[in-house]
């Protein structure tokens, strides 16, 4: 039987406290994964055969990434997009008027393969392929992660670390930015915890191959407003998980403008991307 030792899994130090830019109460940090049919075959090779279940992710290049920027656009909110390699290549011409549009680029993996600790060297070259997917289509190389399918493991962290990855944004553990240890006591990227609340696909996404239960507006601006004023309370970081082929169809792009707006009301909330947390991180540590 599997045993493990009775030692934290994360072993980094708790976060530090460090104030906000321009006395801003607490930070919004807005991420878009940008999965586009990656997050239908990655994982599910099978679903390659089925045109229609992999047109979930089509939304992504025929309309959802364009009407998101549109809406960052009219709300002057500059995000983070997690893009897979493949994503990059596929609808390249989309994701030029992302990085066009003055957003960050970050590391997504190459096809949405769950990196798995069995297979550490299938994880690897999908983290190379990611990096030379994103050079070669935008000419750009990420200093952000976001793991696809949620998942890391001690040695992946390191390798990311060693690969220039500043930060990450995949753990659940924290509401505040902290610095990752790694396995062999070198200080890791920065950690921007997620808050899985956040996460679009949980109350938008259903499928044939996956049902599951969908949300409406209210059950979801009100449960993101709520969350939202309590990390703003606590002083927090609030770190949004939202696919454009969940967040960029009809309804929950009207809801997720409502939920800017509501934000942008507040007035003492740095939204900011995830290179300007970790920059903002790495001054706060510095001094
Ligand atoms: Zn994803």
């Amino acid at each position: 039987m599997t045993d493990f030792p009775p030692i934290a899994f994360n072993r980094a130090p708790p976060a530090p406290d460090f104030p906000w830019p321009n006395g801003a109460k607490s930070a919004l940090f807005v991420g878009f994964d940008v999965d586009g049919e990656t997050a239908w075959i990655g994982n599910r090779p099978e679903n390659g055969d089925r045109l229609v279940t992999v047109s979930h992710g089509g939304w992504d290049g025929r309309v959802g990434i364009a009407r998101i920027l549109d809406l960052l656009e009219e709300v002057k909110v500059k995000a983070t997009f997690f893009i897979p390699g493949w994503t990059a290549l596929a609808h390249r011409l989309q994701c030029e008027a992302i990085v066009a549009a003055g957003h960050e680029i970050g590391h997504h993996g190459y096809l949405h393969r769950r990196p798995e600790r069995s297979a550490f060297d299938a994880a690897r070259a999908e983290i190379d392929r990611g990096f030379e997917a994103l050079d070669r289509a935008l000419g750009v190389r990420p200093v952000g992660y976001r793991a696809p399918s949620g998942e890391n493991f001690p040695e992946l962290l390191a390798y990311l670390a060693d690969s220039g990855i500043v930060y990450s944004s995949s753990f659940r553990d924290d509401f505040r930015p902290y610095r990752h240890l790694l396995h062999d006591d070198r200080p890791g990227p920065i950690e921007i915890p997620v808050n899985y609340a956040f996460d679009d696909w949980n109350f938008g996404m259903t499928s044939r191959v996956d049902p599951r239960p969908i949300f409406g507006r209210d059950a979801v601006l009100s449960l993101w407003i709520d969350e939202f004023e309590a990390t703003h309370a606590w002083g927090g970081c609030t770190t949004m998980v939202l696919h454009p082929q969940v967040s960029g169809r009809p309804m929950r792009w009207h809801l997720l403008r409502d939920f800017l707006r509501h934000v942008l009301a507040k007035g003492d909330v740095w939204i900011a991307t995830g290179a300007e947390i970790a920059a903002h991180y790495r001054a706060c540590e510095a001094a």
